[in-house]
């Protein structure tokens, strides 16, 4: 028997943590489970998913019928039950806007895999649906080839991410886990380099998941075909891509990243070090791109142009006492 006071309890405990993690702003969001043969609980539309107290969770029928409850569903039951229609095992569903997430969603950007060893064993490629009005059946139907090929994770292009397991907790750890990943990649690109697993760890990696009774379509790649690693579209130019290089202005204040209509001279390889900095001695040839003679150069810049602001000052002054006389 199916406690559903249990599981309303776990929605709003789960909904808190979305909410402080900063998942979801305002009422964004929404999280369900399955609560018996063709009965769901879901949370309530434009509630704020930190603040539900049980008696706000809705109870749906399979067709996103409201049975029960004082506030109305979240308008996305049709995405959860595309969800629960097509994967019988399933009995959690989580949707969140993730920023570093919802970033790669916007962006379009496909996620690379063959890095981090949990990222592959608890959620593996992670595909982006197609973007639909969100709410619509439209919406829902653009996440049914991804949950055909067993994804557990999904972005949704210009909206956020979905997850779902067995369990609420799984699916709201798969949340996390993306999004860890999501920012982990944007700090390697700062960082200038990542270094893919090899394809016989990945498929020592594989092995572990299958070990775990986890599934992962990969299981089955083999050959020419075979892409355990994804999409290199995000890695691809990696440590090529210029550092952008903090640059000041005459008022000694920053004046954002490159010099307009200049490309960054960061990130370029360093010139051969002059007898002078190899007298320096290694760490002089460690000072990153960009540092230490360009650091001169903008004080020479600072110091010109204190001194053109000075003459033109001095020649208004004159100019204005000749005028008077
Ligand atoms: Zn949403």
């Amino acid at each position: 028997m199916v406690n559903e006071w249990k599981l309303r309890e776990d929605i709003c405990r789960i909904g808190r943590r979305l909410w402080e993690k900063g998942y979801v702003a305002a009422n964004d969001g929404n999280i369900s489970v399955r609560a018996g043969k063709g009965r769901f609980l879901c949370t309530p539309t434009l509630v704020s998913k930190g603040f539900m107290k049980p008696a706000d969770i809705a109870l749906v029928d399979d067709r996103g019928e409201q049975l029960a409850g004082d506030k109305p569903r979240t308008s996305e039951i049709l995405l959860h039950l595309e969800i629960y229609h097509e994967l019988p095992e399933i009995n959690a569903v989580v949707h969140a806007h993730p920023p570093h997430a919802t970033a790669f969603a916007i962006a379009g950007m496909q996620l690379p895999n063959c890095i981090l060893p949990e990222v592959e064993i608890f959620i593996g490629q992670v595909p982006i649906a197609e973007y639909d009005t969100p709410g619509s059946q439209d919406f829902a139907r653009t996440i049914l080839p991804h949950l055909r090929n067993k994804a557990n994770t999904i972005l949704l292009a210009n909206h956020g991410a979905v997850c779902c397991d067995k369990t609420l907790e799984q699916a709201y750890f798969h949340m996390e886990t993306l999004d860890q990943y999501c920012r982990i990649l944007l700090l390697a690109r700062e960082v200038g380099k990542v270094r893919q697993l090899p394809e016989s760890k990945m498929r020592e990696l594989l092995e572990i998941k299958a070990g775990l009774g986890l599934g992962d379509p990969r299981m089955a790649c083999e050959g020419e075909a075979c892409t355990l690693c994804g999409s290199d579209e995000f890695l691809r130019g990696f440590s090529e891509r210029a550092i952008p290089q903090h640059t000041a202005g005459a008022d000694g204040h920053g004046r954002g990243y490159g010099i307009e209509g200049k490309e960054s001279e960061a990130g370029r390889p360093q010139p051969a070090p002059t007898p002078a900095s190899a007298a320096g001695g290694a760490a002089a040839n460690l000072r990153p791109a960009g540092l230490g003679s360009s650091s001169k150069t903008v004080q020479q810049r600072t110091m010109a142009d204190e001194v053109e602001r000075l003459t033109q000052l001095i020649t208004d002054r004159i100019v204005e006492t000749l005028s008077k006389g």
